[in-house]
Parts: C-alpha cells; structure tokens; sequence
C-alpha cells in the first residue's frame, strides 16, 4: 500500500471508529478518539473539536505533536480541550496506537463507588479478574489547575497515562469517565464498547444480588463469580483475533445510518 493509500485507510478507520463510538451510544457530543500517526513520527491524529458523529472529512482531522499536544499547523481549528490524555498516553507507551475516551453512563457508577469494575464476561476478559484502576485527578492537581475534572495539560495526563504502565488495558477516571488503549483503532474502539457493556451487566448482577439479599434476610449474600485471572487473560486473547467481526458489522451499521458521512 502506497502511503497515501495507507493513511486514507487510517482516515477512514478513524472516522468509522468515530461513528461506531457514537452508534454503540459509547460518546455522545463529547468523548474522542485518537490514533497515532503511522508514518511521522511524535504525531498523533484526532479530529478538531466537534462531536465524534459529524466527523466526515479529512479536513476535520487535526495532527498533533505528540511531545505538547500543540497542532503541526498552528492555524489549525481548535481542539478537545483533553488532548493531553492522548498525547501524555503516547509518549509514554510506544507499544499503543490508539486511545479511546468516553463519558459512558453505563460506566460512571464504577469511577464514584468503591465496588471495582472487573470482567464479568468472556467479551470483556482485558477488564482483568482484579478490577479496573480509578485515577482520581484530585490527587494530581497543582496549583493554577481548574477543578472541573477534565484532563487539561501535561501533569494531568502524565499522571493518566502511567495507569497503563502494567499492560492494564482501561482505566477509569472520578467523576467523569474512562480510557482505553489498543495497538489499534479497531481494538480500542470494541475495547471501549465492550467496557460499557460489561459495566451494564455488572450493575444488572450486582442489583439482583443486592435484590435477593433484600428478600431473603437470613439468606448469605449472592456474589458475583468473575472471571478468574486465568479466564480473563484467554477471553482477552479470544476478543483480539475476533476483533475483525464486530468491526465489519459495526461499519456496516453506521454505513446503512443516514445520520454518519465518512468520505475520506
Ligand atoms: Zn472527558
């Protein structure tokens, strides 16, 4: 594949992934996703700073210097005021290509309650059997920082990005949402997917349980069987080389929606 060919094919990946996230209700006007320049190097590509549902072109695809989250052309449209997630998070993890970040309802209950996210389910095993890490910004602001729980500058997202330093896969953020890596836009996209989903099941399982105990008093708690370390690591392995299926419906679902235009 020539090189123009090779980034029109991460434009259009991109742009996909974008509507998809939107379609499977994982963003709505806020949240984004980035991936990391193929072939310049310290750059990454997110769009500029409009919902992931209307991006359509490749002009609203914005470069990025990966080492201050500044755009390459200083002219460029505005962007998410949350670059420095995305950017911190490459700098620090040569090995991830792309970054997924997203306001999930189903999610936000696990970033404020002490009970961990964990996987629940085989779609869901690079959750891990331990439970999800919460970054709390408030243990990283510094003086001068605003105090509205976005990721805004350089120490913010360093102190995000080092939650992935043990492979961890997701990291869920106080008050406000998640992230999510992958060695690609497919990956982190079902990744960001499939966080939402398991967080609804969980939510399902730990209200049922919670229901139960309620009607029988006398009754031990029922708790929830997670999945074992040993389980989640082969579930994990089992949604990366499966990860094409969902991906050809997905496209094909946003594709067929009158609402999303991909024309790169
Ligand atoms: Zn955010």
């Amino acid at each position: 594949m020539s090189n123009p060919d090779l980034i029109r094919s991460y434009w259009r990946d991109f742009i996909d992934g974008s509507h998809i996230l939107h379609h499977q209700g994982v963003v709505d006007a806020y949240g984004h996703l980035s991936f990391r320049h193929p072939l310049k190097s310290g750059v990454f590509v997110m769009s500029r700073n409009i919902a992931p549902a209307t991006i359509s072109l490749p002009d609203d695809l914005v470069e990025y210097w990966i080492a201050n989250a500044e755009p390459l052309d200083p002219n460029s449209a505005s962007g998410y005021a949350e670059r420095h997630i995305h950017s911190e998070i490459y700098k620090r993890h040569a090995n991830i290509n792309a970054v997924v970040h997203s306001h999930s309802d189903a999610v936000i209950p696990y970033t404020i309650m002490s009970v961990a996210l964990r996987a629940c389910y085989h779609m869901a095993g690079f959750l891990g059997a331990e439970g999800v890490p919460v970054y709390n910004i408030t243990e990283y602001l510094e003086q001068g920082d605003l105090r509205d729980m976005l990721v805004r500058n350089e120490h913010l997202g360093n102190a995000l990005a080092r939650f992935f330093d043990d492979g961890n896969s997701v990291t869920l953020m106080r008050g406000h949402g998640f992230t999510t890596v992958g060695d690609s836009i497919q990956q982190a996209v079902l990744q960001a997917v499939y966080t939402q989903h398991n967080a609804a099941i969980q939510t399902a399982a730990l209200t049922i349980g919670a229901s139960s105990a309620s009607m029988t008093p006398r009754a031990a708690p029922s708790s929830i069987q997670y999945l074992t370390k040993e389980e989640a690591q082969a579930a994990a392995d089992m949604t990366k080389w499966s990860s094409g299926r969902p991906w050809k419906l997905w496209t094909r679902e946003v594709e067929a929606s009158g609402l999303y235009v991909n024309s790169a």
